[in-house]
C-alpha cells in the first residue's frame, strides 16, 4: 500500500533533477506520472526510466508551462491517457543570473516567465480538475535564494513571489479540498547548480565542496531530499497543512 497508490502526479520540469528525483518517489509510492518538459523526447525518455509500482503509468509531455495554451493542453493530455490528476508540482525552472545594473529586461521577462507564470498557468490548468473532485495538492518550488542572493534580481524576485502565490492559493483553495506548499530547497547538486559552477569558472564538485562546508549540516542536498518532503506535502499525511514554505536546505540560512 502506498500513499500514492491511485493517484496521478504532474511534475513541470521533471526530465531531469529535482523534478525527476520527486517523480520518481511518488512513482515508488504508488502514483502514476506524467513528466513535462520543454522537449517532448527528453520527457518520454525520462518516462521510461521511471520505476513503477504495480498498475501505475508514466509518460512524457513536451510542455512550455510559460505558454498558457502549452500548459493547459499539457493538463488535458494528462487526464485523457492516465485517467485524472491529483498532485501538481510546479518544478520547471530556469536562471539567468547577471548583477542587476547588467541583467537585460529578456532575463528578467524569462524567470518571471518560467518560474511565475509557469507556475499560474499550469495551476489554472489543474485547478478546475481539483475544484470540481473536490482533492487537489499543488507544490510549489521556491528556493532559499528568495531571501535575497547576489546576481539572482529576477530569480529572488520570482522565488519569494512563489510564496506569496502559495499562500494565496491556499486562501482560495482550501475550501475546495486542496492544499497548496511550498519547498524552498538550498543547494541541491543538479544540472542548474553544476551550470552555476561553470558560470563562477568553477568545477562543479569544488562549488559542492564550497557549499558543504558552509552548511550546518555540512553536505549539499540531492534532488531525494526534496522529493521526500515534496512526498509529506502532497500526502494526506498533511492535510492540515496548507499556504506554507517549508525551508529544505540543511540549515543553510540559520545564521
Ligand atoms: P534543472 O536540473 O535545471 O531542471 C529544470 C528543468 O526545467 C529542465 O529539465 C528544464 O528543461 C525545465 N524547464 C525549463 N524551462 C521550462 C519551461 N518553460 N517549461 C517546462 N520545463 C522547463 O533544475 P533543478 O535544479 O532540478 O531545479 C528544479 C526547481 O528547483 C527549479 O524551480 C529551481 O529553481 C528550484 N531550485 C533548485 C535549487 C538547486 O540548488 N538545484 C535550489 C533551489 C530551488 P531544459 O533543460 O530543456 O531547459
Amino acid at each position: 500500500m502506498g500513499r500514492f497508490d491511485g493517484r496521478v502526479a504532474v511534475i513541470t520540469g521533471a526530465a531531469r533533477g529535482i523534478g525527476f528525483g520527486t517523480a520518481q518517489r511518488f512513482a515508488a509510492e504508488g502514483a502514476s506520472v506524467a513528466i513535462l518538459d520543454l522537449d517532448e523526447s527528453g520527457a518520454a525518455e525520462a518516462a521510461g526510466r521511471i520505476e513503477l509500482s504495480d498498475g501505475a503509468k508514466a509518460i512524457g509531455i513536451g510542455c512550455d508551462v510559460s505558454n498558457s495554451t502549452s500548459a493547459e493542453a499539457a493538463v488535458t493530455r494528462v487526464v485523457e491517457e492516465l485517467g485524472g490528476v491529483h498532485i501538481l508540482v510546479n518544478n520547471a525552472g530556469v536562471t539567468r543570473d547577471n548583477l542587476l545594473f547588467k541583467m537585460t529586461e529578456e532575463d528578467w521577462d524569462m524567470v518571471m516567465g518560467v518560474h511565475l507564470k509557469g507556475a499560474f498557468n499550469m495551476t489554472k490548468a489543474a485547478q478546475k480538475h481539483f475544484v470540481a473532485q473536490k482533492y487537489g495538492k499543488i507544490l510549489n518550488l521556491s528556493s532559499v535564494n528568495a531571501l535575497g542572493a547576489r546576481g539572482q534580481a529576477n530569480y529572488s524576485a520570482a522565488k519569494m513571489g512563489i510564496q506569496g502565490f502559495t499562500r494565496t492559493l491556499g486562501i482560495e483553495l482550501g475550501p475546495f479540498g486542496i492544499n497548496a506548499n511550498a519547498v524552498a530547497p538550498g543547494f541541491i547538486a543538479t544540472e542548474m547548480t553544476d551550470a552555476t559552477a561553470r558560470r563562477l569558472k568553477m568545477e562543479p564538485e569544488e562549488l559542492r565542496q564550497m557549499n558543504a562546508d558552509a552548511n550546518p549540516v555540512r553536505r549539499v542536498g540531492f534532488p531525494e531530499d526534496i522529493a521526500a518532503a515534496a512526498a509529506f506535502l502532497c500526502s494526506d499525511e498533511a492535510s492540515y497543512i496548507t499556504g506554507q514554505t517549508l525551508y529544505v536546505d540543511g540549515g543553510a540560512k540559520l545564521g
